[in-house]
């Protein structure tokens, strides 16, 4: 058979191990901890830490592609598995999207042929950058540079000394301060290029987020425009033609209330909005990521029914204040009709920790939101 490699033993990792797996691949998956999500479901876990040569050459010397789950891998990992094997996406592009403002300078520099810039910004690596803050970036939000995710390493500022504050607080770490946008809507894009340059478009996702954190994506959004969805998908494509990508890549954009479009972030990898692909699509994101690695044509984007997905975080374990765990009523989410309840198989709840979802995918997108309230309802989450 056939061996891929994966960086990084998340969830990510693990529906990409079964979509592999579905598809005849044996799957390696390289991640320090022993208990993982993606090690459970792997062929072979490479127990190591993601910059331990001689497991990565392990790694490089088993499989013939090797991507990653994960975007804060050590970009020299990749590089140096690159040595060895094909490996997608490649160090440079996953560099520029593990840094704030490489990918925000990346955005700026595509902007006269992707039509999109990223929000208003300034780079704060120090006291001066403070001082010189225009006060046309307040309200804004002060993000650290590297390792943010689900909102964490964030903080919302209304003048220079909350930037100072903040930024004290966060240890003096690199930081970008960017404009508070007034959004209307949150959309991404998930796409896919093979190493040929074959490139294709998932149908755009609305997202909304409850503290920082993914809480529902509804595919088609109730409030995305086609002429919208058109500019940000030819916005996606137009940036990862420039950045040369090979992989599966996700771009998150806001619409603010006057309809225009701003680049966020991207993801160099599989990304949360597009899990409804898994159940709604004919090729799932993860499927996809396998054969973009292994240089076979690009699979079906196309969505076969409407689909709402409900992250599931740990907080659904506990009721009330309590800080026992009690399994929720998985039965009666499964007898709502459309439901496919995805685990990612960790023992352990706690509030705030992506424990699965849930993708709703019914004849209309009314039966499949109202299905979701009614998995709200259940799972006691305030709607
Ligand atoms: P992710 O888990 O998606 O990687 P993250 O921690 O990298 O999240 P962002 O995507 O930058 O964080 O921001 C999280 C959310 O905060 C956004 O989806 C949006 O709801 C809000 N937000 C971030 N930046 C802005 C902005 N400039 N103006 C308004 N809202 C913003
Ligand atoms: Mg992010
Ligand atoms: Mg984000």
């Amino acid at each position: 058979a056939t061996w891929l490699g994966v960086m990084g033993g998340g969830q990510l990792g693990r529906m990409f191990v079964h979509a592999a797996q579905m598809m005849g691949f044996k799957v390696a998956v390289l991640e320090p901890a022993r208990d993982c999500p993606a090690g459970h479901a792997a062929d072979h876990l490479i127990c190591a830490k993601y910059d331990d040569e001689a497991a990565l050459a392990e790694l490089a010397l088993k499989c013939a592609a090797v991507t990653t789950e994960f975007e804060n891998v050590p970009a020299q990992s990749l590089a140096f598995l690159a040595e060895r094997t094909f490996v997608a996406p490649g160090a440079a592009c996953v560099s520029v999207a593990q840094d704030r403002l490489e990918e925000k300078r990346f955005f700026t520099g595509c902007a006269p042929t992707s039509g999109v810039l990223p929000a208003p910004y300034k780079a704060i690596l120090g006291n001066d950058d403070i001082d010189a803050i225009p006060d046309a970036l307040f309200p804004g939000i002060l993000k650290t540079v590297r390792m943010g995710y689900d909102g964490k390493g964030q903080v919302r500022v209304k003048s220079k000394d909350d930037v100072r504050n903040a930024f004290a607080g966060m240890g003096g770490v690199a930081c970008v301060l960017e404009k508070m946008l007034p959004l209307a809507y949150e959309v991404s894009v998930l796409t896919a290029r093979g190493a040929d340059g074959e490139s294709v478009v998932y149908p755009i996702a609305e997202n909304v987020h409850r503290d920082g954190i993914l809480f529902t994506t509804t595919v088609p959004g109730p409030n995305v425009c086609a002429e919208t969805a058109a500019k940000a998908q030819a916005a996606a494509l137009s940036i990862i033609a420039q950045l040369g990508y090979v992989g599966v890549l996700c771009i998150e954009f806001f619409v603010l209330q006057d309809g225009s479009l701003v680049v966020n972030e991207m993801a160099p990898r599989p990304h949360n909005s597009g899990h409804y692909t898994i159940d709604a699509c004919v090729t799932s994101q993860f499927a996809q990521q396998a054969r973009a690695m292994a240089r076979l044509p690009l699979g079906d984007v196309r969505q076969h029914s409407p689909a709402v997905m409900l992250n599931i975080l740990g907080d659904v374990w506990f009721e009330g204040d309590s800080d026992t765990p009690r399994e929720p009523a998985w039965d009666k989410i499964l007898a709502l009709p459309g439901a496919n309840l995805h685990l990612y198989g960790k023992d352990d709840p706690r509030r705030g920790r992506k424990m699965g979802h849930i993708t709703f995918v019914d004849p209309t997108l009314e039966l499949a939101q109202q299905n979701l309230r009614a998995a709200c309802g259940i799972l006691g989450i305030p709607f």
